[in-house]
């Protein structure tokens, strides 16, 4: 009993209160307890009068669609319900970020400190054996062992990992919740519990149609992936995206790279080559990678740059690139659109890997390299777009918590790269490697600028902001966009004619 109260002070991110769903579309407390349950919604704090607006509930529900991979409407429409009611793991998806919260965080994102690590089964469910449970539980582990350079050894006094099926309220103070919904959840090290919801018809074979079953041996692999220190992956192909999806039969490059993450340090006395990894190695892994297929769009499926928003707008080479879905274009000048574009991103970038179908997040280097960043990884290319390497963004020293970058762009005032994630900055120097002081900062500290944006780029010396089909132009020196901001961006940097709602974006509301 002792551990377990330990467990729920370490713990408060594996949450299982019980949440009904009314026939049709959730009730406003219910979407609020699925958005605090996962950490999209900040937690009522005790003793605090809090509550949440409807603006903080719609852009809890945004980052909720964002991370899960649905268009970011901030509406509960039918896919986003869909979602709700899935099947799918217990653990947060977004980890509380609070300074009171801060060393929790850090017990939070550590692997094992050590290679060799044991585990054991204490029971099988109501539908699975126990021998059945043991040999699917070594089939998982084997699929994580070689990225972390892991021994697992069953081992049934003190295991590091213990596998247990449980049901309801089951003492560590995160009850399971019957059928559906919650299946199970895990903690990381040092505790490594690994908890399955016995209420789940636990089957063995990821074939299975019935709905009703759950496949042991794919919600296994992700469990196994927390209790090596791992947290929810935003990849939808990754094996630690939160929600259920069969069959898991490998792990994706997002899993691997976070086990590498985790685990190079214990490693690296071991394999100091490794680090010097080459562009070669990293396009065989993510050839391992199952390619998403999409049928070849003809002309009729370029966005119109006059009428759409854009992923991203930078500015690389003295030139304006800007990214709307898989397309890109390139303008020598406002309104200038050079010859040849818009041309498929992938087709320019040589190394990027097929499954990135977005660019949203890019910026080039004082030394001439262009960074892509996606999810928690950032791939870096030469002034030639040929890809150099890729790694995470905790090497710009960005907590582990935050899920990816919206925005990044070097300061012309301060010679400083700013990173953006949604609501917050942070201002890093790249030489030497170190994060300023007080980072991150609220996004409302640089005023009358809305958030999150877009892009964020530097032109002619002077910084812009863009969102939705505006932009705001930014004074440095006093900390605030500039008066008569925003103007629409598509009037203003391409060559598209005015219209009459130009007029319309000449104000301060949201788009
Ligand atoms: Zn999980
Ligand atoms: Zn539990």
């Amino acid at each position: 009993m002792k551990t377990y109260v330990v467990l729920w002070f370490l713990y408060s991110s594996v949450t299982c209160r019980t949440i009904f769903w009314e026939e049709s579309a959730p009730s406003v407390q219910s979407v609020r307890e699925f958005l605090t349950r996962y950490g999209y919604l900040p937690e009522r704090e005790k003793g605090i009068d809090f509550t949440y607006t409807k603006q903080a509930i719609k852009e809890g529900v945004r980052k909720m669609q964002t991370f899960a991979g649905l268009p970011a409407t901030g509406e509960i429409d039918k896919e986003t319900i869909k979602l709700f009611r899935r099947k799918r793991c217990g653990v947060k998806d977004i980890l509380p970020n609070n300074k009171s919260h801060r060393n929790k965080r850090y017990i939070l994102q550590q692997g094992w400190d050590k290679k060799t690590i044991t585990y054991s089964v204490l029971n099988g469910s109501s539908t699975l054996e126990k021998s059945r449970v043991e040999a699917i539980m070594e089939a998982g582990l084997a699929v994580w062992a070689p990225h972390g350079g892991l021994t697992f050894l069953r081992h049934d006094a003190k295991p590091d990992i213990q596998v247990s099926f449980v049901s309801r309220d089951h003492g560590d103070g995160f009850p399971f919740d019957g059928p559906g919904r919650v299946v199970a959840h895990a903690f990381p090290p040092p505790h490594g519990a690994m908890h399955f919801d016995d209420d789940e018809f636990w089957g063995d074979n990821p074939d299975e149609e019935d709905d009703d079953v759950t496949d042991f041996f794919a919600v296994a692999v992700h469990e196994i992936g927390h209790a090596l220190g791992l947290s929810h992956s935003n990849v939808k192909a990754s094996v630690m995206y939160p929600y259920y999806q069969v069959p898991v039969e490998k792990l994706h490059e997002d899993d691997i790279l976070g086990m590498q993450e985790l685990y190079s340090s214990i490693n690296n006395e071991h394999s100091a080559e490794e680090s010097e990894e080459t562009t070669e190695a990293v396009q065989s892994r993510s050839s391992l990678v199952p390619r998403f297929t999409k049928a070849d769009s003809d002309e009729d499926d370029i966005p119109d740059l006059c009428f759409t928003n854009y992923d991203t707008i930078q500015v690389i080479q003295g030139k304006i690139f800007v990214f709307e879905e898989e397309w890109m274009w390139v303008l020598s000048d406002r309104k200038m659109i050079l010859e040849g574009y818009p041309k498929r991103f992938h087709d320019v970038f040589i190394g990027l890997p097929k499954y990135i179908g977005v660019i949203k997040t890019i910026y080039e280097k004082r030394n001439g390299h262009i960074v892509i960043f996606w999810s928690r990884s950032y791939w870096e290319f030469s002034s030639r777009f040929r890809l150099i390497k890729r790694g995470r963004i905790t090497e710009y020293l960005i907590p582990q918590h935050v899920a990816e970058l919206t925005s990044v762009f070097i300061s012309d005032y301060n010679n400083k790269t700013y990173l953006i994630e949604d609501e917050r900055f942070w201002r890093f120097d790249e030489e030497p490697r170190l994060m300023d002081k007080g980072y991150p900062k609220e996004m409302s500290a640089w005023r009358k600028v809305p958030y999150p944006v877009d892009a964020a780029i530097v032109w002619k010396g002077d910084t812009f902001f863009f969102r939705g089909p505006r932009f705001w132009r930014f004074d440095d020196r006093l900390v605030q966009a500039h008066e008569y901001y925003p103007l629409p961006t598509a009037q203003i940097w391409f060559p598209c004619d005015p219209t009459p709602e130009m007029s319309r974006y000449i104000t301060n509301d949201e788009p």
